[in-house]
C-alpha cells in the first residue's frame, strides 16, 4: 500500500500532470457513480439527445425527474478528493483538469483551469435561440409552474435524473425559453448521442499533448469522449496512471493502476508531493489501497 502510493507520488512529483476525472471522484460528495460498484442497480437508461429533441413527452419526463434530482446536485459539496486536486494545482504539479463530471465540484473546490468536457448541469441553454440562463432561474420557474409537485426522490443519477411515477410525470408542466418565447430548454450538458463541441475537444487534446503525465481519477473510461485522451497520451508515449475503484477500459494503456478510494488517496498524495496543509483536509494515512499492477 505504501509502496503503491510512493510510486504514484514519485510520478506526480515531477509535475506537468493533467487530470482526467470522472464520476468516481464525486461519489463521496453523494452523487452516485452509475457505472461504478454502487451503480449496478441503475433503473433506467440516460436520456439521449435524439429522444430529447424529438419527443415532447420524453422531455416532460426528463424535466420532471431532473427537477427533483437537481435539489440533490445543487446541495452537493466538494470532497477531500476535489480539494486535493486543487492543492496539487496550486502546488504547481497539476497543470489542468479535464472532467467528465457536470456537477461543477472541481471549480467549487477552488481548482483553476478546469475544462468541463460534458458541460455543467447548473447552466441551461435554449435549443431555439442559444440563449443561456442559470439552472437556478429555471428551477424557480419550474417551481412556479408546478405548485405542490412533491414526488418523492427515490434514487438519483449523476445527470440529476430520478425515478418518478408516470402519473406524476403526466402532471408536470415544462417551460420554454423566455428570451425567444418558444425555444426548447435543455441543460447545458452533453447528452448521450450528442458530440462535445469541437473547440472544447481541441483544448483538451492540447492539454494532453503538453502533459508529462495523464492522471485518470474515478473514471471507468467507458465512453470514448474521455477514453480518447488516454489513447492519445498512449500514442504519444505520455505515461498514463489510472486511479479507479474497479477495472477500466484504459487499464491496458496504463503505466500504473490503483484501486483506491479517492477521498483518501488524493489527500495523501498531495501531502507527499506538495506538503501537509497547515489545517483542514489531508494528512490521514490511506487505507484499503490495492495495487492492481
Ligand atoms: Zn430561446
Amino acid at each position: 500500500m505504501t509502496e503503491t502510493i510512493d510510486a504514484l507520488a514519485g510520478l506526480v512529483a515531477g509535475g506537468g500532470v493533467v487530470v482526467l476525472s470522472g464520476a468516481g471522484l464525486s461519489t463521496e460528495s453523494g452523487i452516485p457513480d452509475y457505472r461504478g460498484p454502487s451503480g449496478a442497480a441503475r433503473r433506467h437508461t440516460p436520456m439521449t439527445y435524439q429522444v430529447f429533441t424529438r419527443d415532447a413527452q420524453a422531455r416532460r419526463r426528463y424535466w420532471a425527474r431532473s427537477h427533483l434530482g437537481w435539489r440533490v446536485i445543487a446541495r452537493a459539496a466538494p470532497n477531500d478528493g476535489h480539494r486535493a486536486v486543487a492543492r496539487l494545482q496550486r502546488g504547481g504539479l497539476v497543470d489542468g483538469v479535464i472532467t467528465q463530471n457536470v456537477d461543477g465540484l472541481h471549480t467549487a473546490a477552488g481548482s483553476p483551469r478546469v475544462v468541463e468536457l460534458h458541460g455543467r448541469l447548473d447552466e441551461v441553454v435554449c435549443l431555439g435561440c442559444g440563449n443561456q440562463t442559470s439552472r437556478e432561474e429555471l428551477d424557480r420557474r419550474l417551481r412556479e409552474a408546478n405548485p405542490g409537485f412533491d414526488a418523492r426522490v427515490a434514487a438519483v443519477n449523476p445527470d440529476g435524473d430520478v425515478d418518478l411515477a408516470d402519473d406524476e410525470v403526466a402532471r408536470f408542466r415544462t417551460v420554454d425559453c423566455t428570451f425567444c418565447g418558444t425555444g426548447v430548454l435543455k441543460p447545458d450538458v452533453v447528452f448521450f448521442g450528442e458530440t462535445v463541441p469541437a473547440p472544447r475537444v481541441a483544448r483538451c487534446f492540447d492539454m494532453v499533448q503538453r502533459a508529462r503525465l495523464l492522471l485518470v481519477l474515478g473514471s471507468s473510461l467507458t465512453v470514448m469522449s474521455g477514453r480518447r485522451f488516454v489513447l492519445r497520451a498512449a500514442k504519444l508515449g505520455i505515461p498514463v496512471v489510472i486511479v479507479n475503484q474497479g477495472p477500466t477500459r484504459g487499464d491496458g494503456y496504463a503505466a500504473l493502476t490503483l484501486d483506491a478510494p479517492l477521498g483518501r488517496l488524493l489527500p495523501a498524495l498531495a501531502d507527499r508531493t506538495v506538503g501537509v496543509p497547515a489545517a483542514g483536509d489531508g494528512g490521514v494515512a490511506p487505507t484499503g489501497l490495492t495495487a492492481v499492477r
